[in-house]
């Protein structure tokens, strides 16, 4: 496992309480691999290495970003208003539970092919008292 960090802002539409408004959070994301094989020298990815691979595209998406769902118009329209502006358009609401099962299904794959390990559990905090877990079916 390594552990990551990141800023992001987002809202959660439909949230009955303050989550409604845009506000930020400073993310912690754990990745856990696991793979078939270990290496000569006895790892499964070097840490390094799962460092690159995940803090690149997190610079790329989501740090210092606005994550919004895709149909939140009005909060689109809100942050595409600011210049200059970043925004990662989520399929769903970004509560932490919905941004970890994207992280885990749709971008550890790509992120990690070819590499022998494969990420089988995604922990997503928002704060240092919350977060959200998801883990392959398998595990
Ligand atoms: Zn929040």
């Amino acid at each position: 496992m390594r552990r990551f960090t990141f800023c992001a802002g987002h809202r959660l539409v439909g949230h009955e309480g303050k989550c409604r408004n845009l506000h930020g959070h400073n993310y912690t994301l754990e990745v856990y691999l696991t793979g078939q094989e270990q290496d000569e020298i006895g790892r499964i990815l070097d840490f390094k290495q799962l460092k690159l691979a995940v803090n690149g595209w997190i610079d790329a998406n989501w740090d210092h970003t606005f994550i919004l769902w895709e149909r939140d118009d009005n909060g689109l329209a809100a942050i595409r208003s600011s210049e200059p502006h970043r925004i990662y358009e989520l399929n769903n609401n970004p509560t932490a539970e919905n941004m970890a099962v994207h992280f885990l299904e749709d971008i550890c794959p790509q992120i990690l092919e070819g590499t022998g390990a494969t990420a089988y559990k995604i922990r997503l905090w928002e704060s240092e008292e919350t977060c959200a877990e998801v883990a392959l079916e398998s595990h």
